[in-house]
């Protein structure tokens, strides 16, 4: 076993490989693209699409801010209101698993702030026949849960005509691994992995590529413009009245999250919370004495207390659910891309031909790349079809496509998808 030399996540971790140099493969990625970043440059971005929104708006809101009650969201819709002078509509989704603190938490922010807010859901009755029969197939549920959030956003964004979804994701801070390496369409995978026992009818409220083929909706990670800092944010938080945790382990927006983790934990023998404490340490934000102790908390996960109720309240008993689940893709099967193994020419070609390869596996879901463009070190990629209004088009399809280019053309730095 060896730790990396900065961020000590530990080579025996999955997707964790460590370099002649001592440093892990999150370490060099994090030097690249986020260490001396030009916020400055990237705010100014982040303003002209503001303007844009406030410019075109034809009703009373000019963006939406899906909220949960965590801390991210919440700082996003504090900065859009109070910072950018947006006029946000928030939107929440109550996944059956909601907490009243969470609740109470958007209902005192958006009064303090001003801001109008909608919550939406789906009936138990179908929230439990989605999320048991995921569970006994594979372990895990969490992409119904994702797209029961946003096809509720996109559905209430299209009625109000508001393309603009800021959303609190930071990949600077959230560099979890891709599993397993590949790319897939949720909704895809969702449909295909609950068939037979659940129609693509009675799923309909899940969908939202009926909506994302017209492009009209434009989501962005507010995070990846501004020095996204958890210090920061709590304060600012705390100093409104927020009245959540301080710590980005613990969800108290859901209360199906320690069942989720500990799961995810079983199954693919890592923790999103592993990766996410490296990434604060390698931004300076926690202690080191902080690291380990989230490192320890992490090696030795123990069964959630609120497990048997978790259990009871959907019906099943412990073995029902396989620890050891199948792999989401077993359901789509899905090939792994595979980049050439000698890619050749100048660098405008190899990019070439590594983005028309991209592009080909984007077609299989109906997207693809429509054009590139090379400036210095830095890809600027245009995506299209549905994929280019996906709610991920900046997170996992970001990371997929950015890693896929970086690791295979190393002169270019960064990979931006516009
Ligand atoms: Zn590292």
């Amino acid at each position: 076993m060896t730790l990396c030399t900065s961020c000590y996540l530990s080579s025996e971790l999955p997707y964790v490989r460590i370099g002649k140099d001592g440093k892990c493969n999150f370490c060099n990625a994090y030097e690249k693209k986020w260490k001396n970043k030009d916020y400055e440059a990237s705010e100014k971005k982040l303003m002209k699409i503001f303007e844009e929104a406030k410019k075109n708006t034809t009703g009373k809101y000019d963006c939406i801010i899906p909220v949960s009650g965590g801390k991210d969201s919440s700082y996003v819709l504090y900065l859009c209101k109070e910072k950018y002078k947006l006029n946000p509509l928030a939107v929440n989704y109550d996944n059956g698993f909601q907490s009243e603190e969470a609740r109470e938490n958007i209902n005192s922010l958006c009064e303090e702030l001003g801001v109008d807010v909608r919550f939406t859901g789906n009936s138990w009755k179908l929230l439990k026949k989605v999320y048991s029969t995921l569970l006994k197939k594979t372990g895990e549920f969490c992409n119904a849960c994702n797209l029961g959030i946003f096809a509720s956003v996109y559905r209430v964004a299209k009625k109000e005509n508001i393309p603009l979804i800021i959303l609190g994701y930071s990949n600077k801070i959230e560099t979890t691994p891709i599993y397993e390496n590949k790319r897939y369409c949720g909704e895809k995978l969702l449909i295909k992995t609950l068939q037979p026992e659940v129609s693509k009818e009675e799923l309909k409220p899940f969908l939202m590529r009926h909506m994302t083929e017209s492009g009209f909706f434009n989501p962005i990670c507010l995070p990846d413009y501004i020095d996204w800092n958890e210090n920061k944010i709590i304060n600012t938080l705390k100093s409104i009245g927020w009245k959540g945790s301080d710590n980005r382990i613990e969800h108290v927006d859901c209360l199906a999250y320690p069942i989720t983790r500990y799961l995810k934990a079983i199954k693919h023998k890592c923790l999103k919370s592993t990766y996410v404490a490296a990434a604060m340490y390698r931004d300076n934000q926690i202690s080191k004495e902080k690291l380990f102790e989230v490192f320890e908390k992490d090696k030795n996960i123990k069964v959630p207390e609120n497990f048997e109720w978790f259990l009871k309240k959907l019906g099943l008993k412990m073995e029902d659910i396989p620890l050891n689940g199948k792999s989401r893709f077993e359901f789509v099967s899905k090939k792994p891309f595979k980049a050439p193994s000698s890619l050749k020419g100048s660098l405008e070609e190899r990019v070439r031909i590594l983005t028309k390869l991209l592009s080909q596996d984007l077609e299989t879901d109906g997207g693809s790349i429509d054009s590139i463009r090379l400036e210095n070190d830095v890809l600027y990629v245009k995506i299209g079809g549905p994929c280019k209004s996906c709610y991920l088009k900046h997170v996992t399809l970001q990371r997929f496509i950015e890693q896929t280019i970086v690791d295979n053309i190393p002169e270019i730095r960064e990979v931006i998808i516009e």
